[in-house]
């Protein structure tokens, strides 16, 4: 990873499609999976430069990335921005946020959240996973408003140091 950093990384997609991702875009999702896998607490995906980036589709030249098969990124190479993508396999929505909860698009807000369902063999009642999916929604409406808050909260006090700032000349 270090050494694609200068030279650009190149992947391919499962249909033989490949693209070089230019160093730029490269140290753009670099620093987002860092900062990802802090958030997400996904230490157990190993350390960045050791993870699998892998080429998921490149429709209008923007390439999609998954990495270590968890984090999801829509490159736009011409404008060397980086969406980070839903978590639900193949969907090329943005995220509502950046935590674990909030990494799904307005789509898939109902999608089971982990621990919501018994273990695969254990008996799962009418009307389970239909609690499941609304509560799940209501855990991922909340985390995400408690996201847009901290960011207000930040705002706010970066606004109060411009006040100052603009008081001080
Ligand atoms: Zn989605």
């Amino acid at each position: 990873m270090t050494s694609a950093v200068a030279g650009g990384l190149r992947l391919s997609d499962p249909a033989g499609n490949a693209v070089t991702i230019p160093p730029a875009a490269v140290a753009r999702l670099w620093t987002a999976v860092a900062d990802d896998r802090k958030a997400l607490s996904l230490y157990g995906l190993g350390e960045p430069g050791d993870l699998a980036f892998a080429l998921e589709s490149t429709a209008d030249d923007a390439p999609a990335v998954s990495v270590g098969g968890v984090l999801r990124y829509l490159l736009d190479i011409d404008d060397n921005a980086l969406l980070r993508l839903c978590t639900a396999p193949g969907c090329l929505n943005e995220s509502t946020g950046s935590s674990t909860l909030t990494r799904v698009c307005f789509d898939h807000l109902d999608t089971v959240a982990p621990g919501l369902l018994p273990n695969a063999g254990d008996d799962i009642l009418p009307g389970d996973r239909e609690d499941a999916a609304r509560e799940s929604r209501a855990m991922r409406l909340n985390a995400w408003e408690s996201e847009l808050r901290d960011a207000e909260r930040h705002v706010a006090g970066e606004l109060r140091v411009l006040e100052s700032l603009r008081n001080d000349s």
